[in-house]
């Protein structure tokens, strides 16, 4: 195996670790305390252990956070006025509502009834658009967390070829904002992209956020590239007889022999996308707060 593993733990513990040294400080200068407020509705099982997962961090780094599990057929009014009640309360600095929703629910709607200044998710219209022209906010923290993992692997992405394989506005369509403000040459590609290939070939930077397991093969990539491997998928491994198991959307074995450094699945983006939640909700009470460091 010729690629450097990016160990995405140890990257979200040392910003952890930042963040809680932080807390701790405006708990002892100021006596307060951030809190972030999680509202999950229905039952999915993924859902309900993001949701565990991220409570249990900002728990551990002394952010506070209330729970809100509301039944699958909450109806969007109901749902809208829980979400006014807590923009209101200066109490509360984050605000993040596990996606997705139930059908008869409208997402689009209901992110953008988030206060902006609470929006730890980053998906509100006011801060998407921050981010478009320059002037970034609340930044949505998987992508965050993959520019967070590059600066820490390449320090400088100037000048550099950035191919972004996705366009979703969760990761792909920020991500690709995030490099374009790195000075990096940047590409996003698509399901109608023909010849993604010969597009990944160039890339001296690669992020797969596509949601199709082990599909970027090892031809595919630069040799030495620097690769970011944002899917998480199930799949079954007939040949070792496992059943389940947690895959990218990269062929992990094939691309590290030819990749100079790649993040694994899991234990790569999925640390820092949590840890950039924490860091939001940190930042968004500094803000609320007209505190800008510690
Ligand atoms: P979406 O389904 O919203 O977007 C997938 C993107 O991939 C779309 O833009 C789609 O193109 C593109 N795509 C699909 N098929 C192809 C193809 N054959 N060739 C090129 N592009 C293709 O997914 P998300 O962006 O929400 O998530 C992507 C992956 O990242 C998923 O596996 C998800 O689980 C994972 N994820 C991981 C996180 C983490 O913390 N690690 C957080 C968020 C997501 P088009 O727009 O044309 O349909």
């Amino acid at each position: 195996m010729k690629a450097d593993i990016i160990d995405g733990q140890a990257i979200a513990k040392n910003l952890r670790d930042e963040i809680t040294r932080q807390v701790a400080e405006l708990k002892k200068k100021y006596d307060r305390t951030p809190c972030l407020a999680t509202i999950i509705v229905g039952t999915n099982p993924a859902s309900q252990i993001y949701i565990k997962n991220k409570e249990k961090m900002a728990s551990k780094c002394g952010i506070d956070s209330v729970g809100y599990k509301l039944p699958v057929d909450v109806t969007e009014a109901n749902l809208l006025s829980i979400i006014n009640e807590l923009n209101g309360d200066e109490k509360i600095n984050g605000i993040l509502v596990q996606l997705p929703l139930p059908s008869h629910i409208n997402t689009a709607r209901i992110i953008s009834n988030i206060s902006a200044a609470k929006d730890v998710d980053g998906f509100h219209p006011l801060n998407t658009g921050s981010l478009a022209n320059g002037h970034p906010n609340l930044i949505p923290c998987t992508p965050l967390g993959c520019k967070l993992i590059l600066q820490k692997v390449l320090k400088n992405l100037s000048g550099l070829n950035a191919v972004v394989i996705g366009r979703s506005t969760i990761v792909g369509k920020p991500m690709a904002q995030l490099l374009l403000a790195e000075n990096c040459t940047v590409t996003i590609t698509h399901s109608f992209t023909s010849n993604l290939q010969v597009y990944c070939k160039e890339a001296d930077i690669l992020i797969a956020a596509v949601g199709r397991p082990e599909f970027i093969r090892g031809d595919w990539i630069k040799p030495g590239a620097t690769v970011i491997d944002v899917g998480i998928n199930r799949k079954s491994k007939v040949a070792d007889g496992k059943k389940n198991v947690l895959v990218g959307d990269v062929n992990f074995v094939e691309a590290a022999n030819i990749a100079g450094a790649i993040t694994p699945v899991p234990g790569g983006v999925g640390p820092m996308t949590i840890a950039c939640l924490l860091k939001n909700t940190l930042s968004a009470f500094l803000k609320q707060n007209n505190l800008k460091t510690i």
